[in-house]
């Protein structure tokens, strides 16, 4: 464990996940991924697919989201994932997704690990709805949305774009490295092993005023 204990950074009330490796183990086999859409090897996907024509990259997009929802059957939660987010929820605390993925398929993610219900379609952005990470516009937009402050978000993800994205939108980061490796210290703000080990040691109610309070709809 490599974070301040009862970091106050914890006790921030809108807390942003990335989606796939971070709420959900990850499932993405990304070298298939560039060879079914001819991506060049070490090619970021969603910057060589923005890179061709409309004509060019409809299909594309279409076999990407077709492989990704395939992906939603097999996608398992991260340990720890209902425990951390049910105990935010109840606490107040507005939880939003960004991902590379698309909504459709959080959508459905979100419920075939069953924490649907405590996202609202509106505070989860995809690719269609902002340019991707590591561009900080969804963070923005969801915290504009949100009327909040970058003080009071958290960024939480399982790679680099994700601390990436965070720093550059100026708010709080979650590194979650299974493996504890932690390849980019001087980007996350707390590092954790798991969402478990987030679980843990999120400040209690009673030692967290804000999280008794319920944010407004
Ligand atoms: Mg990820």
């Amino acid at each position: 464990m490599r974070h301040p204990v009862l970091s106050p950074i914890l006790s921030r009330r809108h807390w942003i996940f990335d989606l796939d490796g971070t709420l959900t183990l990850p499932v993405h086999d990304f070298a298939f991924i560039r060879a079914s859409l001819g991506v060049p090897d070490g090619s970021d996907i969603l910057d060589f697919l923005a890179s061709l024509s409309v004509a060019e990259a409809a299909p594309l997009h279409a076999r990407l989201q077709e492989i990704e929802e395939s992906l939603v059957e097999k996608t398992e939660a991260a340990p720890g994932a209902d425990e951390l987010l049910g105990r935010l929820h109840a606490g107040g605390a507005r939880l939003g997704v960004l991902t590379r993925n698309t909504r459709e398929n959080t959508l459905r993610t979100l419920s075939a690990i069953g924490v649907g219900s405590l996202f609202r379609e509106e505070w989860i952005i995809g690719r269609d709805e902002a340019p991707p990470k590591p561009a900080p516009d969804g963070i923005r937009q969801l915290a504009s949305r949100w009327g909040a402050e970058p003080v009071d978000v958290l960024m939480v993800g399982d790679y680099l774009y994700d601390l990436q994205t965070g720093r550059a939108a100026g708010v709080g980061t979650v590194h979650v490295d299974p493996a504890g490796l932690f390849r980019w210290p001087a980007l996350a703000d707390v590092l954790v092993t798991s969402l478990a080990e987030l679980a843990a040691v999120l400040p209690a109610a009673e030692e967290c005023p804000v999280f008794t309070v319920p944010v407004p709809a």
